[in-house]
């Protein structure tokens, strides 16, 4: 074995290090097999002292190391070069809870637990860990974290910004950043944790977090509601807030084309094929009956299309699984142009209708497939055409990104909302971001990982000099 690997098993253990082809497949290949890597090695550590000692071995050696937690990024975020020679780091192992404090509202958990162990616990005592996402199955408390994840309940809860309290971090040259707090409130300098939220580990390694929990909800209104355009959509949106404040957690909104896919893959789950579809949930810590009855006679007053209402748990569960299968169900019919987009949502409607007019005009044909969490202007705006097989699609992808980007920053919105930015999307983000918040960015990366040996390919370290 060379020298550097057997240091690196030195420090994990030799059965914590994968060296063979098989064992390393599954880290090779992003979620979409999109990215195909080749990594010089997947090493395990189970500590957060092993990963300081792995990160300093790293800097000596001036091997690049890439952080993977669930794999689940959708933008290759966490997959190594082709080049034989990046270290992967697993963060699976380094899973444990270290302390849930209920009277203060705080868990403090390691990078690589999932998300749902961690929602699993909260619920354990009582609490809600409100960040869900589709992959919550895989993803992890470091991903969620270096992707500033969003999902369903942003809308109610926040990012996962919003959700923490605390970082353990450790940087390139191996030092640890303490800083598991639990304060909501601390005003003593800057808040330098923030620097590795939504970092995609181009900074440093996070290896646990303090996080917040929220009352867990006993009582839940879920209702599915057709509308007769986007423009209604968000009409219907801003009156669900006006009469029901922060009680109002999701609003998902799915166009029609979704909804026929939706209901070729999965026939007669639907309750209805309307304009547009909307996924309403309010919560609240008291009677799901009283809810669910305000929420009738709410709706009652309102011009709406057709509507099915959860009157239980089942229920509810099945039209969340029809919102929840829309990602697999894309991924069943091949590929497509991704975009995860956002606009402030009273923009959404008059950008759907120009984008959609554009992108026609470009690409007779085109289809389009647009769904997402409408309540924090976040869209998912999916392209493919019907060409047969949807050839040569990505040969498209750049001048279908050109005119999805060109009107989304005309709208004031982001061209990454949720998922990040990884290889995908850097050489756009060169184009739209301010160039002084870009310059500012590269000195921070100068300033932490000097040798550029943190994730090295994704969006921050590929900035470059000016
Ligand atoms: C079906 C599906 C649905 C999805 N829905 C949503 C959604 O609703 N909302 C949303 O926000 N995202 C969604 N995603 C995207 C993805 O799940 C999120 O970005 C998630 O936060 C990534 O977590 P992960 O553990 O899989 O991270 P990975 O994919 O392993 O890594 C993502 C990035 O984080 C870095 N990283 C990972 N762990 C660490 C660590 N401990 N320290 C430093 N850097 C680290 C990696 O280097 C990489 O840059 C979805 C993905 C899928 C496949």
């Amino acid at each position: 074995m060379p020298p550097f690997l057997a240091a690196v098993a030195a420090i994990i253990g030799p059965q914590h290090l994968l060296t063979q082809p098989q064992d390393t497949a599954a880290y090779a290949l992003d979620y979409r097999r999109r990215y195909q890597g080749l990594p010089l090695a997947v090493a395990l550590p189970g500590s957060t002292a092993e990963v300081a000692a792995l990160l300093q071995l790293c800097q000596a050696h001036q091997v690049a190391v890439v952080p993977q937690g669930g794999n689940t990024s959708t933008c290759g975020a966490a997959t190594p070069d082709a080049s034989g020679r990046q270290l992967v780091i697993g963060l699976r192992r380094l899973n444990r809870l270290r302390a849930i404090d209920t009277a203060n509202d705080s868990i403090t958990v390691e990078a690589g637990m999932t998300l749902a162990q961690l929602q699993q616990l909260a619920a354990d005592a009582g609490r809600l860990f409100p960040l869900s996402l589709a992959s919550e199955g895989s993803c992890q408390i470091g991903g969620n974290l270096s992707t500033n994840a969003g999902g369903l309940a942003v809308l109610r809860y926040g990012t996962m910004r919003e959700l923490t309290l605390g970082l353990e971090v450790v940087l390139p040259d191996g030092r640890v950043l303490h800083q598991l707090s639990a304060l909501r409130k601390d005003t003593s300098g800057l808040d330098v944790k923030q620097l590795f939220i939504g970092a995609e580990g181009q900074l440093g390694l996070i290896t646990a977090a303090t996080l917040k929990l929220f009352p867990l909800p006993t009582a839940h209104a879920t209702a599915w509601l057709g509308v007769a355009g986007s423009q209604a959509a968000i009409a219907l949106l801003s009156a669900l807030r006006q009469a029901f404040g922060d009680r109002l957690t999701t609003f998902e909104i799915m166009s029609q084309a979704c909804q026929q896919l939706l209901d070729k893959y999965h026939p007669g789950q639907l309750p209805f094929i309307q304009p547009w579809a909307v996924l309403v949930e309010l919560s609240d810590s008291g009677d799901s009956q009283a809810l669910q009855q305000q929420l009738v006679d709410w709706l009652a007053t309102q011009t709406l299309g057709d509507g099915v209402l959860a009157h239980s748990e089942a229920e509810r569960q099945r039209l969340w699984q029809l919102r929840e299968a829309m990602s697999e169900t894309q991924k069943r019919d091949g590929p497509s142009i991704k975009h995860d987009i956002g606009v402030p949502s009273s923009a959404i409607p008059v950008f759907l209708a120009e984008c959609e007019a554009a992108l026609t005009r470009a690409f007779p044909g085109v289809r389009i497939l647009a769904f997402g969490h409408a309540g924090d202007g976040n869209l998912h705006y999916n392209i493919s055409f019907t060409r047969p097989d949807n050839a040569d699609l990505f040969e498209d992808e750049d001048s279908v990104n050109a005119i999805v980007y060109e009107l989304v920053y005309r709208h004031q919105g982001t061209l990454a909302a949720e998922h990040g930015v990884g290889q995908l999307k850097g050489h756009w983000l060169q184009r739209y971001q301010d160039p002084l918040a870009l310059q500012l960015m590269r000195s921070i990366k100068q300033l932490l990982d000097p040798q550029g040996l943190m994730n090295p390919g994704k969006w921050l370290s590929a900035l470059g000099d000016e």
